[in-house]
């Protein structure tokens, strides 16, 4: 069944995922079972966490920390406005409010500068702190609580300066690794980055459990609420009709475990092959007028490449060239539309186009060109010459 056309994302699936899948289905246990527990032992060991907590999304990973990390009604976190929505609307499930700041222009990551004033700014209270908050929906007196970075597009934030203003303002670091496992930040692994990491696999992600996701820690503490959480509150010693605290339905299947052990067991190889991928597009980018390629700093000692975003030149219309890509038969996508800009934060909140210029400006010229560990060379060349037909 091969299919000639180009995807934006595409999962490496093969006879060993189908198998491993397939024999789930010959025993009685399709949750809650021995390859939950493999799986979540095989994240741990991978990123060398103490402890890895399998849930059936990025987005429940991530609540779970927010619940762990105690925050709560009116709280305040300090967190980007250019990532997926789900890395905000954590915070909304408990009522607490993201306060953006803006991201650095190369790397799209959290501006470490404007961090520290922020969090200066809002521990100092009054008139300073006023200029880092939304408009409205915030309550007097509100506390900081947690930092939630993004590792955006498999790269890590700047983590040295983020440990910085947390260990000076007393707050939790949430990471946001959903889009950066396997990637290194000056030798260390993502996910370990802060207090508790997020990684999702979701079906375009570097890896997949077709829905599914890992939060990694070292604290034990917090791994035992997050595993009463994710399966309906119940603690460690709980009979399956109590419930000591109110927990969601978050629990992984044991099909999407036995994929992900499979999957994890060929991760380096996939990220070898989207580093391949990268290589072929930056090398034909380079040169090319009106479109430049993505850049991996120097603090990230090894990328794991989730998405190949081309920045296309000011004054480029992104809308026609997206339509004339289309129309050649390649599929591409702008990236990201800016979180604060997205209806239902505009209303909650009142944030305004213009509050945070340099997310606004990736956001207005990030084009997604389809990227997965599967395509070859041949394909790359093909998006490229189009590209390059419609950007000359
Ligand atoms: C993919 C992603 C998530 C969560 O993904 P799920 O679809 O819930 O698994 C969270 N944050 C970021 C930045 C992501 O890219």
């Amino acid at each position: 069944m091969t299919d000639p056309r180009i995807h934006m994302s595409k999962p490496a699936l093969g006879d060993a995922e189908r198998q491993a899948v397939l024999e789930v289905l010959y025993t009685p246990t399709l949750s809650m079972g021995a390859q939950t527990a493999a799986f979540e032992q095989a994240v741990a060991e991978y990123v060398g966490a103490q402890h890895a907590i399998a849930v059936n999304s990025g987005t429940a990973g991530l609540h779970l920390c927010v619940r762990a990390a105690g925050i709560a009604a009116g709280d305040l976190v300090l967190t980007t406005p250019f990532s997926f929505v789900a890395s905000s609307n954590v915070m909304l499930f408990e009522n607490a409010v993201p306060v953006f700041v803006d991201v650095d222009p190369v790397s799209g990551n959290l501006d470490v500068a404007q961090l520290t004033e922020a969090a200066d700014a809002l521990a100092a209270g009054g008139a300073a702190a006023q200029t880092w908050l939304p408009r409205q929906g915030v309550d007097a007196g509100a506390a900081l609580k947690a930092i939630l970075p993004v590792d955006v597009f498999g790269q890590p934030a700047d983590y040295d300066a983020i440990q910085a203003v947390a260990s000076q303002h007393e707050l939790a670091i949430i990471e946001d690794s959903c889009e950066a496992i396997g990637a290194h930040y000056r030798g260390r692994p993502a996910g370990l980055l802060g207090d508790m990491g997020v990684f999702a696999f979701y079906p375009n992600k570097q890896m997949t459990t077709g829905e599914g996701g890992v939060v990694v820690t070292n604290d034990g503490q917090v791994a035992d609420f997050m595993r009463a959480l994710r399966n309906q509150g119940r603690a460690v010693h709980d009979a399956w009709l109590q419930h000591t605290h109110l927990g969601y339905n978050y629990r992984i299947t044991e099909l999407s475990a036995a994929l992900g052990r499979v999957q994890l067991g060929r991760l380096d190889e996939l990220l070898a092959a989207r580093e391949q991928v990268a290589g072929w597009y930056t090398d034909r980018l380079s040169g090319m007028a009106g479109g430049e390629a993505p850049v991996v700093i120097k603090s990230t000692t090894r990328m794991s490449w989730f998405v190949y975003v081309v920045r296309l030149a000011q004054g480029i219309d992104r809308e026609d060239v997206i339509h004339r890509l289309d129309a050649a038969g390649i599929p591409s996508r702008a990236y990201f539309k800016p979180i604060h800009l997205q209806p239902y934060m505009m209303e909650r909140f009142g944030y305004q186009p213009g509050d945070f210029p340099v997310t606004e400006d990736l956001g207005a010229r990030g084009l997604a060109l389809p990227f997965s560990s599967v395509m070859n060379e041949a394909e790359v060349e093909l998006v490229c010459s189009e590209l390059r037909k419609v950007l000359g």
